[in-house]
């Protein structure tokens, strides 16, 4: 053994020795808040996050490793791939110790202040499920536009911590030689800005056509169904606050999820398809309560099998796909080798986590599926099969052109955290979703949006993972199953589906990188074709 080998190794055993015990308690403290909004449980929560990147930040660590790292003679991959990771990660967290407290505390009390958010309309505190209901349903012209406005409330109140933690993160970032935070975390997370940003631009040039075609369709039926001017057409008039979600096109698939628990549902299928996810289940909280998180999450605890998923389950189908999606995650996390070293103990990356949730989340509008699983009738499945086709691909349509603001927006706050932010967010909106801003509107809408918040320089991973799956798909569909009617079934059914998953994509975990990773599954790396290729499949009409 080298002595870089000797000295590395003595360093991961006293890092898994401090860190593992930390994350697990920190998971705990975490997801006891997201249940709970308790101050005591967001106290907890900070206290144990500011430790663990206060121990990532002694400048000790980060020196020893770069030593390690620099006298070389690392050959085993598996230690070679753990130096680079633990690098990065203290690289990240190479500052001082009260500014990481003053980032922990401004990330946790804006992670409670959206948690705790009730938007108020006319009067009553609503929850979010209840402004999507009006928007998706309702046509009352005003009270659409106060519902919209309404989900828009939390903005202000968030807008100036928002702020000031993103230039707290740029100083620190300025520090270790990054233009911006933004910058310094894709390029720490093994992603390229240069490649992220011309992928974008692909994306955005080869859905133009389509989004005019789906969006014209879309707006003359707003049009219709509201009696108003296309002109007239404002942010409100779109069945989502932020106009990510497709309306329910032509058909609804909520009465076939009416009357099955769909965690029941979930069950039946993902044994099918290889995954006993009854622990999975056991751990999960599935249901709405009082303080309770909003939104859905997979949380691995203990980088072992203590995975919990939570999620705010309605009897319909926008919440069967959440719960797919979620336990998408969860299958992952259960499937990675329980021999491999703790750095190495979690997916590849956050992409191909998202990559495996989408791919399951994307199958309660898939007619296989609806007729397998949730009782469609054959005949009835067959019919529907174009019309859930063309609300996939619209749904994949919507959340793309969101997804470009979203990104861009993000870079430009990092970038100049200083210009008019939410002139800019309505340029961005106009620009890429083609919905008009609404007349004298001065807000920080952007600033509504959870993710810059709670989730920074995490949104473009939707985007990835949206593509990856759709390259997983394609290859469980061709060479994986066979392709043809068989592989459609099969798709929904076949055991063959979780092999290929577990021994291709998930066991391995942090082994390689998400490059290595996609190729070792799909034999290419990660383009645009398989995606666009999708949505391009017969979308107009939709
Ligand atoms: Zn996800």
């Amino acid at each position: 053994m080298s002595d870089s080998t000797s000295r590395f190794r003595t360093f991961i055993a006293a890092y898994e020795a401090d860190m593992a015990p930390l994350h697990r308690e920190y998971n705990e403290a975490s997801w006891r808040f997201n249940l709970t909004g308790e101050p005591d449980d967001e106290r907890a929560s900070a206290e144990l996050d500011t430790r663990i990147r206060t121990l990532l930040a002694r400048p000790e660590s980060y020196r020893e490793l770069s030593a390690i790292d620099a006298a070389g003679g690392i050959d085993d991959p598996l230690l070679a791939r753990q130096l680079k990771l633990l690098l990065n990660e203290h690289r990240a967290h190479q500052t001082a110790p009260e500014r990481i407290e003053r980032m922990v505390r401004l990330e946790k009390a804006l992670e409670s202040r959206f948690n705790n958010f009730r938007a108020e309309l006319d009067g009553a505190r609503v929850s979010d499920n209840r402004i999507k209901d009006i928007l998706r349903d309702s046509t009352d012209l005003p009270l659409r536009r106060r519902a919209w406005e309404a989900s828009k409330q939390v903005g202000a109140g968030v807008a100036p911590d928002l702020l000031a933690l993103v230039r707290l993160r740029n100083e620190a970032a300025h520090e270790l030689g990054f233009a911006n935070y933004y910058s310094m975390m894709l390029t720490l997370d093994e992603l390229d800005e240069a490649e992220l940003f011309a992928l974008l631009d692909t994306l955005d040039q080869a859905t133009q056509p389509l989004w005019r075609e789906y969006k014209g369709a879309l707006d003359a039926r707003l049009s219709e169904r509201f009696g108003i001017a296309l002109a007239e057409l404002r942010p409100w008039h779109y069945a989502d606050p932020f106009f990510q979600e497709a309306p329910p096109a032509g058909v609804s698939l909520d009465r076939w999820f009416a009357d099955i628990p769909l965690e029941d549902l979930a069950r039946r299928y993902f044994e099918a398809v290889g995954f006993d996810i009854r622990d999975l289940l056991a751990r999960a909280d599935l249901y709405e309560k009082p303080g309770k998180c909003q939104h859905a999450f997979c949380m691995c605890v203990d980088r072992g099998q203590d995975i919990r998923v939570l999620c705010n389950l309605r009897p319909d189908e926008r919440w069967m796909s959440t719960l797919l999606h979620e336990l998408g995650h969860a299958i992952y996390d259960a499937a990675i080798d329980p021999a491999l070293p703790y750095v190495l103990r979690s997916h590849a990356h956050i992409l191909t986590t998202e990559a495996s949730a989408m791919l399951f989340g994307r199958v309660s509008r898939n007619a296989e599926w609806l007729a397998t699983w949730a009782g469609m009738p054959a005949a009835e499945a067959r019919a529907t099969t174009d019309a859930l086709a063309r609300a996939t691909r619209a749904q994949l349509l919507v959340q793309t052109r969101w997804e470009l603001v979203m990104c861009h927006m993000e870079r430009a706050l990092y970038r100049e955290p200083a210009q008019d932010l939410d002139t800019l967010w309505w340029d961005l909106v106009e620009r890429f979703q083609w919905v008009p801003r609404p007349d004298g509107r001065s807000a920080p809408d952007w600033a509504s949006k959870i993710h810059f918040s709670i989730a920074p320089v995490y949104y473009h991973n939707y985007l990835l993972g949206e593509m990856m799956a759709s390259q997983l798909e394609e290859h469980l569909l061709g060479p994986v199953l066979g392709g043809g009617a068989g592989a459609a079934a099969g798709y929904v059914s076949s055991p063959k589906i979780g092999a290929f998953l577990r021994e291709k994509l998930y066991r391995g975990g942090r082994t390689q990188d998400w490059r290595a990773t996609l190729v070792r599954a799909t034999g290419r790396p990660l383009d645009a074709g398989a995606f666009v290729a999708g949505l391009a499949a017969g979308l107009p009409g939709a």
